[in-house]
């Protein structure tokens, strides 16, 4: 399918700026960018689905997170690297409060990071770095367990005595070998300092024709704001109309995961072949085959949730909130646990 002119012209921009170096402002370590690089727009085509994962069934993690386990069977497998997990706190309204707020208490991690994003309702969060913090709707927490750290995840006391919507997601992303034992580290990322891409890109529409959040890696010319320490991308993309075919350029060597947490959207592939991805589905991209995503919103207020990286290409080996690189490494991280190492 060939992609009209003026796009070729703006997606070639934007994909030579990703290849000189915007990147590396908000990654650390060597960055390389490994795709082919489009001398012409004849080079430049769509990436096709994987395949796609239907809508899960849905558990209590403690008593305040009613998550869908969206990468279901295939989380912790290397065809999502470096994204390990994925749960979804669908829209849930929780009555008013007045006892002790609802979620999780303390609980370790070691070996990845945790990234929260808040859509709807609060999460108070306090960790054995002494951190404590609480995430409101549209903040991003991305917090690097590393060598290990201690934390509890609860509804705020506001939102408990106020009751409402909750909405949110927790996403797991692994750490490369070299980097599991850093220091934990804690990103609070709020709503507003979190960049905007309009779309289609390279549009200076004021209509509400759509935009991306841009929470981590870079969308054409504009970086993200999560520091990560392999390339990784995040992207939160709100299409409130029923859209044109809006096309994004995506690094062809990386993974990538297309999960609708609202509405609906036709992904569209090399062939003209439209395939719908329902609510709470997932597309999983078949790698190196385009470097363009096209997709488009098939119905109103449609919320998608664009993710990848580079992948790890390394062992994974998880035991409950422990990931590491192998078993080994699972019993040292659960026998520091037990003996008050983890965390301190
Ligand atoms: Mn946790």
């Amino acid at each position: 399918m060939l992609i009209s002119q003026r796009s070729c012209n703006l997606l070639f921009s934007l994909i030579l700026a990703a290849v000189s170096g915007s990147r590396s402002l908000t990654t650390e370590g060597p960055q390389h960018f490994t795709g082919p690089s489009p001398s012409t727009c004849d080079n430049m085509t769509l990436r096709s689905i994987k395949r796609i994962l239907p809508a899960q069934h849905p558990h209590w993690v403690g008593d305040g997170f009613r998550v869908f386990p969206v990468f279901a069977n295939m989380a912790f497998s290397e065809e999502l690297s470096p994204f390990l997990m994925f749960d979804y706190a669908a829209p849930k309204t929780f009555p008013s409060n007045k006892r002790q707020p609802l979620g999780v208490g303390q609980h370790p991690h070691r070996g990845f990071e945790t990234v929260t994003l808040a859509f709807k309702g609060e999460v108070e969060h306090a960790d054995s770095t002494g951190e404590t913090d609480i995430i409101r709707p549209g903040d991003v927490q991305w917090m690097t367990a590393g060598r290990g750290i201690i934390h509890q995840e609860f509804h705020s006391k506001e939102f408990s005595k106020r009751g409402g919507i909750f909405e949110m997601c927790q996403l797991w992303v692994n750490l490369p070998k070299k980097n599991k034992m850093t220091k934990p580290r804690y990103q609070p990322i709020v709503d507003k300092k979190i960049p905007i891409v309009k779309l289609p890109l390279g549009s200076d529409k004021e209509e509400d024709s759509g935009y991306v959040r841009v929470i981590a890696g870079s969308l054409g010319n504009t970086p993200g704001v999560a520091k990560t320490f392999s390339p990784v991308e995040l992207w939160d993309v709100i299409l409130p109309e029923k859209s044109e075919d809006i096309d994004l350029p995506f690094p062809p060597d990386y993974n990538c995961i297309i999960f609708v947490r609202n509405g609906g959207i036709d992904v569209i592939s090399e062939e003209g072949k439209a395939q719908s991805v329902g609510p709470q589905a997932v597309a999983l991209m078949q790698r190196e085959s385009g470097e363009v995503l096209r997709l488009r919103s098939t119905v109103k207020d449609t919320k998608v949730l664009i993710m990848g990286g580079r992948p790890l290409e390394e062992p994974i080996a998880n035991m409950g909130p422990f990931v590491m690189n192998t078993q080994k490494e699972l019993m040292q991280a659960q026998k520091d646990y037990h003996s008050g190492k983890l965390g301190r």
